[in-house]
């Protein structure tokens, strides 16, 4: 394959891959929401789980997104030195918004700042964004792309704490977000928190928390445990799905954490939704696939 009709497929999948992420929730996210639908035992809780049932049907009978709100698209690639697209994978991943932006079709949600208009094409000024890992001596790229809602979005944080407020410091910002904001962002949520050296080191791991499987605990036998204590606390405030009341606020809690200076403790919030949008899919060299968040995809 020469080099643009490579770009070209590879355009495409990725193309197909946002749209249909769009419309069809993955395998983990569903299967917890099925876990949690059957663990609630009011009316209203179970009618509105139900109700998130029969959209998703609906949404993938018509084609169709499931949640208005197809957000603004983000990528986290971990790419190979030596994958063959390493150089056009930025443009080509904004060229495959575009082109989902008008088949799936998606919501336009890219207005410029500053300037105040909506481009109309999902794309501007650094967006879709594009987070980068470069793994060496590899061939293949891995992607993980999110819609990111407003709502979801809403309850973003991120501070410095002192060195002193420890980790009770960090419980306590975690569940003021919640208790806050949570509302906003459509339970049941995933909750995504980085701790790090500083405010941009802990968001960026609080988002990227939200790409790992569900189920998966952090391998630190630390963190691990406070992900499951934070998880017990914030499904005692009892927001129920879309906030309505219910025995479960949240379909899990992830930490990511890097080592810090001494003398900070950065620590950062991200939201996922119910409708939690992600796409995972690896592309070996000659652009063969596998997505491993949707097994039913047939892309
Ligand atoms: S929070 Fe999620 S489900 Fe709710 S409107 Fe926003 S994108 Fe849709």
């Amino acid at each position: 394959m020469n080099k643009n009709d490579a770009v070209k497929k590879m355009t495409e999948v990725m193309a197909k891959l946002v749209g249909y992420s769009g419309k069809v929730l993955p395998d983990d996210v569903y299967a917890k929401l099925e876990e949690l639908g059957s663990k609630e035992n009011s009316n209203l809780s179970k009618t509105i789980y139900n109700t998130m049932f029969e959209n998703q049907k609906l949404a993938k009978d018509l084609n169709r997104p499931c949640c208005q709100d197809t957000g603004v698209l983000q990528f986290f690639v971990k790419c190979g030195t030596n994958f063959p697209l390493i150089g056009e994978l930025e443009d080509l991943l904004r060229e495959a918004v575009i082109l989902a932006t008008k088949e799936a079709p998606l919501r336009h949600n890219s207005v410029e700042t500053f300037d105040e208009y909506n481009t109309g094409l999902n794309v501007g000024k650094g967006t879709p964004t594009v987070f980068w890992e470069i793994a060496p001596n590899s061939d293949s790229c891995e992607i993980y792309s999110y819609m990111a809602g407003g709502g979801c979005t809403l309850p973003g944080k991120a501070m410095v704490l002192m060195p002193g407020a420890g980790y009770e410091g960090v419980t306590r910002f975690v569940l003021d977000v919640m208790t806050s904001y949570g509302l906003n962002a459509c339970p049941p949520l995933l909750v995504g928190v980085g701790v790090a050296t500083s405010v941009e080191t802990a968001a960026l791991l609080s988002k990227k928390a939200l790409m790992r499987p569900l189920g998966k605990n952090s391998e630190n036998e630390r963190a691990a445990k406070m992900e499951k204590l934070l998880e017990d606390g914030i499904n005692s405030i009892g927001l129920g799905p879309q906030g309505m009341s219910g025995n479960y606020s949240v379909m899990g809690v992830h930490i990511e954490n890097t080592a810090r200076h001494p003398s900070t403790i950065g620590v950062a919030v991200n939201v996922g939704c119910w409708s939690h949008r992600k796409a995972h899919i690896i592309f070996d060299k000659d652009l063969n696939y596998t997505i491993t968040s949707h097994k039913e995809a047939n892309i």
